[in-house]
């Protein structure tokens, strides 16, 4: 009997990939719950910062864009580069991708996958004690387990980061009214940190302000029309380093580690989209060029202590909650559900798992796709549109198996 192939992880990349495996035939089975980090760890009310074309999640047939989704059930449908997307919609766009594409998902969570002791392959353990083997195994658990608290932030709430204590991380909210009448400071100077104070304001907060390491830290891009002309149009807008990584991300693997981690940080790092502009100026204070000494809770509020990048006096922020809005950070040893054994053989550069051709880690028969892949396959791998570039060449390689 063949055995199956387990996808881990029911995001956009779990089931593009899941689809283009059932498309070549492949028996698989795939885990997880449906997208989940869309429906749960991002705030109601948030906008897409990625264009409509640059929205969809890769399927092997025909019919199953953003746009097919948006006519189906009847909702405005999303063309043009001036249309931002709720994330309710594109939730709703993944859900019914999944029930199309991928009816049999299980919603069920991996809790270990170590080789097989007996001949090739992997041996499987849910979280129901169900037990099986799969002769590959792709991970794709997107943004799981990485979210990231600065050092400073992490050492004042040793019970870890929550949303009703005095610190939290973005990726702990979803409903932001909760704040209404509370001043709250938002760490970092990202879409998601931007967009957070924004709609934290607009639902009534008391003072909300963005604290920023850089001067000069928060910018907002381009409007549509604002694109320089006479260059390559990607998902991204248009510039030659972005073509090349849409369209060329194999070549990406053979550039020194270095280079990698320089431009996985850098290339689409932190930017407003152009359209929050307008609704953060005046609702929103920034406080740029400090960073946070240190941080301690008094009387279940969080104080922060801040100094200058250049020389000058530390100084106290008082605020009723501090959102990190800091991002995630790709480290092998937060999925733990990977075991012992696994890890000792997987490659490893920078935190994430070293890939060849195809997404395979240095482990037969182990693949990763999505934000994990981007230090093998380029920035595109922390978006959406990567799907369109990760899965058929994913899909391929398992089937070659
Ligand atoms: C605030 C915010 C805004 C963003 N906006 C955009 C945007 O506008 N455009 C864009 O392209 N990208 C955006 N991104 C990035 C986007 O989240 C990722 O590109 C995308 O979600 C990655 O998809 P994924 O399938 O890899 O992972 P995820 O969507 O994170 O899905 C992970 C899946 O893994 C499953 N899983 C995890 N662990 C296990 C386990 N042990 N067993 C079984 N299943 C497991 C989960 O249940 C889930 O189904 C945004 C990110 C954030 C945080």
């Amino acid at each position: 009997m063949t055995l199956p192939v387990a996808v881990i992880g029911a995001g956009p990349y779990g089931l593009s990939t899941a689809a283009h495996l059932k498309a070549r035939n492949v028996p698989t089975r795939v885990f997880g719950s449906p997208m989940v980090s869309w429906r749960e760890h991002m705030p109601a009310g948030m906008l897409l910062k990625s264009t409509p074309v640059a929205s969809n999640i890769d399927a092997p047939q025909p019919g199953h864009t953003l746009f097919d989704y948006c006519q189906d059930v009847g909702e405005r449908r999303y063309e043009s580069d001036w249309d931002a997307i709720p994330v309710e919609t594109f939730a709703g766009y993944g859900l019914w991708f999944q029930q199309r594409l991928v009816p049999g998902l299980e919603r069920e969570r991996v809790v270990a996958v170590e080789r097989r002791t007996s001949g090739s392959g992997f041996e499987l353990k849910l979280d129901s004690g169900e037990q099986f083997a799969a002769r590959a195994v792709v991970v794709a658990t997107g943004l799981s387990g990485f979210a990231q608290l600065p050092p400073e932030l992490a050492a004042a709430v040793p019970d870890g980061p929550s949303p009703g204590g005095a610190i939290s991380h973005s990726s702990q909210h979803r409903d932001l009214s909760v704040f209404a009448g509370r001043d709250v400071v938002v760490v970092g100077a990202g879409q998601s940190a931007l967009e957070t104070a924004v709609l934290l304001a607009e639902a009534g907060a008391g003072a909300v302000r963005i604290l920023a390491r850089r001067r000069g830290a928060v910018r907002f891009g381009a409007a549509p029309d604002g694109q320089p002309p006479l260059r390559p149009d990607t998902p991204f807008g248009r510039a030659w380093s972005l073509y090349a990584f849409s369209y060329h991300a194999d070549g990406f693997r053979h550039l020194p580690a270095p280079t990698r981690a320089f431009l996985v940080r850098r290339v689409l790092g932190p930017l407003g989209a152009w359209w929050l502009r307008e609704r953060f100026i005046g609702r929103v204070q920034v406080t740029e060029g400090k960073h946070i000494v240190r941080a301690r809770v008094e009387s279940g509020r969080p104080v922060l202590t801040l100094s200058g990048d250049t020389e000058g006096p530390e100084n106290e922020l008082r605020a009723d909650h501090v959102i990190a809005a800091t991002g995630y950070r790709v480290d092998v040893a937060a999925l733990d559900f990977l075991g012992p054994g696994l890890r000792t053989r997987l490659a490893v550069s920078a935190g994430g798992p070293r890939l060849g051709a195809g997404y395979r880690s240095s482990v037969p028969g182990l693949f990763f796709t999505g934000l994990p892949a981007a230090a093998s396959y380029g920035p595109v791998m922390r978006f959406v549109c990567g799907t369109e570039y990760a899965s058929p060449r994913l899909a391929r390689a398992v089937a070659q198996l």
